[in-house]
Order: structure tokens, then C-alpha cells, then sequence
């Protein structure tokens, strides 16, 4: 496992349910890869039309999840309703992973954007080996 990150780091998600939904300074793509557009699909028995649209030049995410009035369409009184389902870009949230080809590794960054970054437990490198092995798992090797 070869990635960096923010070494002192505090987080835990309070369920604001922010990172679901529009923003007034903020549009959310919720992206999807293939396989858990058809997982969500096949667990709740919806079409993927019926909650994701095509999403173009956003490889090796092909589908973007739909939103009712700024809110992804799987969010319920602030609560998703498929969370065990849900896909990697929102488990990652307020994290991003990205490769740094100057660095020749992969770069966790957090976004300020979410309330809860500096509010409870420090995050751990594990916690960090944990998101990478998901990553790994589930994103196409190139
Ligand atoms: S799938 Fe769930 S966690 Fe992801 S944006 Fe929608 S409601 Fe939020």
C-alpha cells in the first residue's frame, strides 16, 4: 500500500447528511462505478434509471446518481437508505484519494467543506489502509 495522508486528522461523521446533497456553494456528483449501480440495482430491485443517470468523462465512475430538488434520491429524513450499499465515493467522503504522478503515490486529502473534519477521534494510518483496500477492491487496476 503506497499512499500518504494527513497524519493528524480528527473526523467522525455526525449524519448532517451535507455530503449528500446540493450545497449553495457546491453542485454534488455523486459517481458510481458499473458493478454498484448494479448492486444497488439488484439489492433494491430499481432500475439503475430509476436513480442514475450516464455520466460522461468521469472514467472509471460511468454513472452519476440522481437528486430530487438537490438531494440524492436515496436520502431520507437526512438518512440513507442504502447505506450498507452505498458507493465508494461516498464511504470516502470527506476523504479523496489521488494519484501524484510527481510523487509517484497515491495522496489522501481532506475537504473543509465537511463540519466534522478536527471534531472527534484522530484518524489512524489504518483507518486510511482500510479506505485504500476498499479503493483497491472496487476501482479497475489500470
Ligand atoms: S448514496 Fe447514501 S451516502 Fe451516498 S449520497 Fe446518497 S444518501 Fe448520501
Amino acid at each position: 500500500m503506497d499512499f500518504t495522508y494527513p497524519p493528524t486528522v480528527c473526523f467522525e461523521c455526525n449524519g448532517c447528511g451535507l455530503c449528500c446533497a446540493d450545497t449553495d456553494h457546491k453542485l454534488r456528483h455523486i459517481l458510481m462505478l458499473e458493478s454498484e449501480a448494479e448492486e444497488i440495482s439488484a439489492q433494491t430491485g430499481k432500475h439503475i434509471e430509476e436513480f442514475a443517470g450516464e455520466s460522461s468523462g468521469t472514467q472509471p465512475y460511468i454513472y452519476e446518481m440522481k437528486k430530487v430538488q438537490g438531494d440524492c434520491v436515496f436520502l431520507k429524513d437526512n438518512k440513507c437508505i442504502i447505506y450498507e450499499l452505498r458507493p465508494l465515493i461516498c464511504r470516502f467522503y470527506p476523504f479523496e484519494l489521488k494519484y501524484d504522478a510527481d510523487k509517484g503515490t497515491h495522496v489522501f486529502t481532506a475537504t473543509p467543506e465537511c463540519p466534522m473534519i478536527g471534531q472527534g477521534k484522530l484518524l489512524s494510518k489504518k483507518d486510511f489502509e482500510t479506505l485504500y483496500a476498499l479503493a483497491e477492491e472496487r476501482l479497475p487496476q489500470s
